[in-house]
């Protein structure tokens, strides 16, 4: 099977927040709200050279946080998008949303613009957790506004965050419990890490913040995989929780390596064999676009073995694994051709299986992920 050429999937990041979290390294500028017309005015440049009635499958916009914007600059955002692309029947159309943007106005606004699912950034429904990550919104707040939001959008995803200072095991297993209580069909979580430049890098580089140990992450990414599955959220990805029917479709692409569309600062694309990176800084990325330069600052087009490396990374994060047959028809590799002794020891350590289709992560591998992936490439 070919990676096909034409690809059905867009993504368009918009750079803006409220705030910039202590542990946020995301490509945003905050209190800039004043870039808000040249960021689209950019975004209209940089797209007016495609054609009209692009057909997409899957349409996501992530951030920062979209629905920053206001409903009169999100119309704008889509009457750009809309004059070039348009959703397939059986489409997804997600938005990575702050809860506290989420009035019934814009709601409305989100479905009627054809919004089919809500990522939330709620992170944790414990108030001393969401002090600490600096986030504004409240668990009471969030309650109300996901039962909102479900009554008119239901494909709602909550992004939830383990591993925090101060947070313990029970009080990770009560976040959990609230979220599953809310109904929700899609769950991402997220440990902890603290990224270089951001101020809990700071902090932790001068004694201020230590991460909890390694064993009580484990125990809460364990907690999480039984409970949720309990709940009937199957674990899909290393990271993300669903119903069956609703896992993210736009994510899937990337893991499975197919093609995609990306605009604005920091988003990547691929298409035709060839990954982009556009700009990280949204101030340089704007100054290029609007001296009509390219905002590209890496570009590559894969080798058939990196494609097949790649192809290892993003299919082990998948729970199904990799299915081997398959690998091989579509790059041309056997995967014990590329990885070996890899394969073998880890197989040996328990972190990966094998069976006669698949080559997948067990349980344990899972948690250890990262360092398999190191030993593959
Ligand atoms: S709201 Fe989300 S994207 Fe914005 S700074 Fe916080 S974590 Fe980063």
């Amino acid at each position: 099977m070919l990676t096909p050429k034409h690809p059905r999937s867009a993504y368009f990041h918009v750079p803006f927040c409220q705030h910039r979290c202590g542990y946020c390294d995301f490509t945003l500028v905050a209190q800039k709200d004043h870039l808000i017309e040249a960021y689209l005015e950019a975004m209209a440049k940089q797209t007016s050279e495609l054609g009209e009635g692009i057909e997409l499958s899957t349409l996501f916009l992530g951030g920062g946080t979209p629905t920053h914007l206001s409903i009169d600059q999100l119309t704008r955002l889509f009457e750009i998008i809309f004059s070039h692309f348009q959703l397939a029947d059986d489409y997804e159309f997600s938005i990575e949303a702050n809860p506290l943007n989420l009035t019934p106005e814009k709601i409305d606004f989100l479905k009627q613009s054809g919004v089919n699912r809500v990522s939330l950034g709620v992170q944790s429904f414990d108030s001393d957790i969401l002090t600490f990550l600096e986030r504004d919104h409240k668990p009471d707040e969030i309650f109300e506004i996901v039962t909102s939001l479900q009554s008119r959008i239901s494909n709602t995803s909550l992004d939830l965050i383990f591993a925090v200072p101060g947070q313990s095991l029970d009080g990770w297993k009560q976040t959990l419990r609230d979220a599953v209580q809310l109904n929700i069909p899609h769950i991402s979580t997220y440990g902890l890490t603290i990224e270089k430049g951001t101020s809990f890098w700071s902090r932790e580089q001068a004694g201020l913040l230590h991460l909890p140990q390694d064993e009580l992450a484990g125990d809460m990414y364990e907690f999480a995989l039984e409970f949720l599955d309990e709940a009937g959220l199957q674990h899909y990805e290393i990271s993300n929780f669903a119903r069956p029917g609703y896992e993210c479709r736009h994510n899937e692409v990337y893991w499975t390596g197919y093609p995609y569309y990306g605009f604005g600062p920091g988003a990547a694309s691929y298409l035709n064999g060839v990954r982009r990176q556009n700009h990280r800084s949204v101030i340089t990325w704007l100054k290029r676009v609007q001296a009509g330069d390219s905002p590209i600052v890496d570009q590559e087009e894969l080798a058939p073995e990196t494609r097949a490396r790649e192809a290892i990374i993003f299919g082990l994060r998948r729970r199904a694994g990799i299915n081997r047959r398959e690998f091989q028809e579509r790059y041309g590799f056997d995967l014990h051709q590329l990885s070996e002794t890899a394969i073998r020891t880890n197989v040996e350590a328990g972190l990966l299986e094998e069976t006669d289709t698949h080559l997948k992560l067990t349980k344990a591998g899972c948690l250890l992920a990262d360092s398999v992936v190191v030993d593959i490439l």
